[in-house]
């Protein structure tokens, strides 16, 4: 039998750092640090190392996310499959973007750990160990990009980071896993209804995303405005509303032919039109504003941007967040 072969993609994160609580923890651990705490695969896989970076993920950047996904795409007649080791705080962005960037056709699996190399309970290389086998199931072929960790597998659409220090970090939230990483087996409860892939080759990094509140105003969308960026996600409140004196900056927003993007700061549901008061989502869309579904913040801002990057024009951004 031939061997599997996996590309391991190191970015940096808390699986490759190193500290204490005075100095801080720092990533230093490099891809064969990595691999040596591993144990045997039963299977026979092969693991080669592509040493991307050494980030800590607030410091990892749209332009990053297109880096790490030529990297894939470079190497992709050569591997069965890719795991990508990063931080937990962006992990679910980078992830949504690879997802919507890459072709069918091998897995990728991301992977992070919420504790450093000292800390007693360390959940790194387990996860490693299990992003490999994740990443070398034929059924992996046909979720493409996906959120390995705690022997959880998610998707990159609904998978969010909840809890800022707890090892079970990461949910899908009411979509639940997509499966699981057992002792025997890797086990798919869900199949994938649809698949997005957007071919670029840049990447628009300056769209902004504005988180609302009970008595919000105008003024960050509309130092936006002046900045001249290209797009907005507004971050509103419930089904889609806004406070009424957010309007003012949406209209001029909309005035500049920036394109506005309406999500929700609730964990779950989709934004509809369905109010009709003063700022409700009735007057948003008679305005032009886009509708992004289920996505959150983060995740519709990466949407945006890779959209924007692919040269869509404001008024046919709509047809994109149908299914979301
Ligand atoms: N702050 C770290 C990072 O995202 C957290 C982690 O990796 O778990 O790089």
């Amino acid at each position: 039998m031939n061997k599997k072969r996996i590309l391991l993609i190191t970015t940096g994160g808390t699986i490759a750092m190193d500290g204490d609580t005075k100095t801080g923890y720092k990533p230093i651990l490099v891809g064969k640090d990595l691999l040596s705490s591993l144990p045997p695969f039963k299977d026979k896989i092969k693991v080669d190392i592509n040493e991307y970076g050494n980030y800590p993920s607030p410091h990892i950047t749209l332009k990053n996310m297109l880096e790490i996904r030529n990297i894939i795409i470079e190497n992709s007649k050569n591997y069965d499959g890719f795991v990508i080791t990063h931080g937990t705080d962006t992990l679910e962005e980078t992830a949504y973007f690879l997802d919507l960037t890459l072709p069918k056709g091998k897995p990728v699996v991301l992977t992070a750990a919420m504790r450093s190399i000292n800390e007693l309970g360390l959940d790194g290389p387990r996860n490693i160990y299990t992003s490999i086998r994740v990443a070398t199931d034929l059924k992996s072929k046909e979720h493409k990009v996906m959120v390995v960790l705690n022997d959880e597998i998610f998707d990159t659409k609904t998978v969010t980071k909840i809890d800022t220090s707890n090892i079970s970090s990461f949910s899908s939230l009411y979509m639940g896993i997509l499966g699981i990483a057992d002792e025997d087996k890797i086990i798919f409860y869900r199949s994938r209804y649809f698949h997005e892939y957007y071919d670029i080759s840049n990447i628009i990094e300056d769209v902004y995303l504005i988180k609302l509140y009970a008595g919000a105003d105008s003024y960050l969308i509309e130092k936006s405005v002046e900045r001249g960026v290209s797009g907005i996600v507004v971050e509103a409140l419930g089904r889609g509303n806004v406070p009424p004196k957010v309007i003012p900056g949406i209209q001029k927003a909309i005035a500049n032919k920036i394109p506005v993007l309406i999500v929700s700061r609730a964990y779950q549901g989709r934004v509809l039109d369905v109010y009709g008061y003063e700022g409700g989502g009735k007057q948003l869309k008679k305005m032009g504003c886009i509708f992004g579904g289920s996505l959150s913040g983060q995740k519709a801002r990466i949407k945006l941007s890779v959209l924007l990057s692919k040269g869509t024009k404001s008024n046919s951004l709509e047809k994109y967040f149908k299914n979301d």
